[in-house]
This record gives structure tokens, sequence and C-alpha cells, in this order.
């Protein structure tokens, strides 16, 4: 799968990592997830609620007192974009705007001064922990198994995929335009470029496809970074290849060599440099859009959560982990945006998220790290109340849909609130993994769940007028279970 350079160079990152470990603790948390996942918003609202001693009961060092303090500081990685905490906190906090979405790669470094719980740990540890936050697309991750695919073989598999029920519809002008070039013809950039642009315009088709259907390889087509219209991108799977060589100078040869340039300047080295390098991982997932799509988004979600689990597996035959040292003890499975139910249902979509988690944990094989899940928010937006009808109090959420939502036939000017009736998530977690059971976007029914984008939330001030944290629900499980043992 990968040459001894490769290696070796993981095994040198590895020991220098160690190294300046022991001068400076550092723990690196990588956050991923699909886009729109809420990996921005998640980032956001973790670090203004630490610097801002916001309320998180669960985190145990700062219940106890502990935290002197937690501030941002230069990161490591000069060649790595920084995350714009800063826009992003003025996007939510100022303007009650969602800020922008994670498009590429982007690190931050947050260190928390802290006094050890032990007398014993307080004579050996430096009081310090510098956490470096690693943010980059799920899309990109999806691309480890490509490493150990020639170009036939991801060229079959995605022939394979694009003509399933789901994708049949969505492939079909790039497979009527594949269908029509001879593999063996004299390679042209022209021909490339078209196939390239047609096989990209179909992927994100169905992701923005409302079954939200989960990502396929390659991740840069989709989140291209800065790697927009280079030749590294310029290639698309061919149909029917023979098991001949390609014809040096032919399409199929161009096609080849691109596929495994983007294996070894793109994928590898996003491997080596960034993933390889993580401690603990958080994987967020959007569970809501899933469940409201019905079973069959639920399954596909449940792939893309396994195929996820299965890049973080050690073990022989991982390109990552058969030479790595520093490897993921902690993997959080997190649904987010659990503001949207009403607090009876946090408890059942955690249920649900367990039940994903723990299929995708069975079917990826996946041993070596500690794997829990969480339903939160990381930003609240909505509170809850009760609304009388008739007889019956209904429990509702209460906040200001984004300007131009609809619902009911009224559409809002992003300064109105509303209560809505968010609806109930089923008592079984089974259920919802029910392929026989309802497609609620097939059958036209209503969804489980009434889905409103919410603007972000009005911050409170004190009595002194002091501006008080961004809320939350359940963040602070999140943060203990990510960071809480090195501040121990
Ligand atoms: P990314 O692509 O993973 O970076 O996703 P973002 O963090 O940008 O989130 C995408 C969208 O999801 C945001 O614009 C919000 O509309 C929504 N969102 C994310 N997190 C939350 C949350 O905690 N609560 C609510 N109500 N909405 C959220």
């Amino acid at each position: 799968l990968t040459t001894f350079t490769d290696e070796a160079r993981i095994a040198l990152d590895t020991l220098s990592g160690r190294a300046a470990g022991l001068f400076s603790p550092s723990l690196r948390l990588g956050v991923t997830g699909l886009s729109r996942a809420g990996k921005t918003v998640f980032i956001s609202a973790l670090v203004h609620n630490l610097i801002h001693g916001g309320r998180l009961p669960l985190f145990e060092a700062q219940k106890s007192g502990r935290i002197a303090r937690a501030f941002l500081e230069e990161q490591p990685d000069d060649a790595v974009p920084r995350f714009q905490y800063e826009d992003h906190v003025v996007a939510l906090v100022n303007d009650r705007l969602w800020p922008d979405s994670t498009r590429a790669i982007s690190e931050l470094r947050l260190t928390i001064e802290y006094e050890s719980a032990s007398g014993w740990s307080r004579m050996f540890s430096s009081g310090r922990l510098s956490v470096d936050i690693v943010d980059y697309p799920g899309e990109w991750l999806l691309d480890l198994p490509l490493l150990g695919k020639s170009y036939a073989d991801f060229s079959r598999e995605a022939f394979e995929m694009a003509v399933l029920p789901v994708r049949m519809e969505l492939s079909q002008e790039w497979r009527a335009l594949s269908a029509a070039v001879d593999p063996d013809v004299d390679a042209d950039e022209m021909t490339a470029r078209r196939l390239a642009e047609s096989f990209a315009a179909y992927l994100k088709a169905c992701k923005l496809d409302e079954r939200a259907l989960s990502t396929l390889p390659p991740g840069r087509f989709l989140m291209p970074g800065d790697l927009e219209g280079s030749p590294a991108l310029t290639f698309a799977p061919l149909p029917t290849l023979s098991d001949r060589r390609a014809r040096s100078g032919s399409l199929q040869a161009m096609m080849e060599r691109r596929y495994e340039a983007y294996k070894t300047h793109v994928v590898k080295p996003f491997f080596r440099e960034h993933i390889a390098r993580l401690d603990r991982q958080i994987v967020l997932i959007d569970a809501l859009q899933a469940l409201n799509a019905g079973p069959g988004a639920m399954a596909d979600l449940e792939r893309a959560v396994t195929e996820i689990l299965a890049c973080f597996r050690p073990g022989r035959g991982n390109f990552l982990t058969d030479f790595f040292s520093r490897r993921i003890d902690r993997i959080l499975v997190a649904a987010t945006k659990a503001d949207h139910l009403h607090h009876e249902s946090h408890d059942r979509l955690q249920a649900i998220v367990r039940r994903l988690a723990d299929r995708a944990v069975a079917r990826a094989n996946f041993t070596g790290a500690d794997v829990d899940v969480v339903a939160m928010a990381a930003v609240r937006a909505t509170r809850e109340g009760t609304v009388k009808q008739g007889r019956e109090t209904l429990p509702v959420i209460i906040g200001t849909p984004l300007k131009g939502e609809k619902i009911n036939g009224e559409t809002f000017d992003g300064k109105t609130e509303t209560a809505i009736f968010p609806g109930d998530l089923p008592k079984k977690a089974d259920a919802v993994f029910d392929i026989s059971g309802p497609d609620h976007r097939q059958s036209g029914d209503d969804p489980a769940i009434r889905f409103v984008r919410f603007r972000p939330p009005k911050l409170e001030r004190t009595a002194e007028g002091v501006t008080l944290s961004l809320p939350h629900i359940r963040l602070d499980r999140a943060v203990q279970f990510l960071i809480g043992d090195h501040l121990a």
C-alpha cells in the first residue's frame, strides 16, 4: 500500500511530535463530519465557552474550579490555515448569523492553565495543556480507501454505484458521456475536463439530493480546497476497462496517471501530515436530517460512519496505522442540533446515535479506541415552553426562524420569535433503522420532526452587564470525554 519512505516519515513525525510534547503537553483533537454537519459551529462554541468560563457542569476540571484560564495561542503548524475563530464568533454573537462552513483544513491552538486534582500530579505536571484543534472535511477522510485501489478498481466501483436505483438518475448524464468515449483514443485535455466536470457534477448532485445521500470519493471533487481546476483533479472513472495495460499516450493512461497523482500528492500527504498525528477525534453527524428523510437515508449515514471509523482502525493493512504509534484512543460520534427537539427527545436521539455507532463499530470491525456518543447542540438556538391546545398542554420549542423560513405558509422575517411543536422521536431506537418503515420523502407524509432553521440565540446579560457565553446542550459532556482526562 505504501512505500518505505511514507512509513519512515510517519514514524519520524510521531517521534518529533512526542519530543515536542515533553516540553509543552499538547493534545491534537480532530473535528470532522460531512459538510454542514456542524464542525464550524462546534469549534466556535467549544472555544468560546472555554475562554469565557461558560456553564459546563459536566466538565469536571472547570466544575471543581481547577481551571485558571484558557486562551488562544499561535498554532504550531505554520503551513496550515488558522481556524477563523474571531470572525465566526462575531457572526454568531454580534450578528446572530451562522458562520461560514468548513471548506478545507484549518487549525487553532487553545491553551488551558489548570491545577491538577491530586498533589502527586501537581508535582509532576506543568499545569498547562495545549489543545490543537484540527478542523477538516469528512469528505477528505473518505479518500483513505482509494490508497488500496487501482484506477481500474476505482472505475469499476464508481460505475457499479452509479447504477444503483437511488443514484441512477443523478448519474445519467455522466454515464451517457462516458459511454461515448473510447478509453484507447489519444489523450485529450478537453475530453478529460468534460468527463471530470460531469463526474463532479454527479457527485455534487448526490450531496444536494434531498435524500441526503452520503459521499463517494474522491473527496476533493466535492470540497476542492485550493486544488480547484488542478490536473490532479481533472480525471474521472472510465467504463469497460480491459485488463490490458493502457496504451501509452491514450486517454486511459492519462486518467490513470492523474488518479495516481491524486493519491500521491493529495491523499497521502493529508493523512501523513494531519490525520496520523491526531490523539482524539470527534465525528459530527446530522442525524436529524437523515431521520427526517427515512430509513434509506439512515442506512446511508450508517455507511458513512462505518467508513469513517474504518479509517481510524488500527491494525495491518491500514496505511495510517501500520506504522504510527501515536494513535487515536477516543472517538466521539456526536449528533448536533439537538436544540431542534424538546428535551424529552434528547435521550431518544442519543439512543439512536448509540445504535448507529454500535452497528458501525461492529461492521467496521473496529477496536483500539473508546467510542462514545452524544446528542448535543453546540449552540442552543431555542428555548422550551408549553402551548395549550384545547385541554392538552403541548411541549414546544421557541426561537427566531431565519429570514425566509416558511412554516404553515407563513414566511418569516428573521426578527420574529415563534413557537413550534417539533414532533417526537420514536421510543425504540430500532424503529428508525427498519427499512420496511415509512420513507417520508417518498410517501409524501409529514416527516417525523419539524425542522426549522433558527437564528443563533441572543446572549443573555447578567445584572452587572456581563454577556454570558453561548448556550448549548451537553457540550460539556463532549468536552469532558474529549479532553477531561488530560486535566486530571
Ligand atoms: P460544517 O460544514 O460542518 O462546518 O457545518 P456548520 O458548522 O457550518 O453548520 C452548518 C449549519 O448547521 C449551520 O449554518 C447551522 O444552520 C446549523 N447548525 C450547526 N450547529 C448547530 C447547532 O448546534 N444548533 C443549531 N440550531 N443549528 C446548528
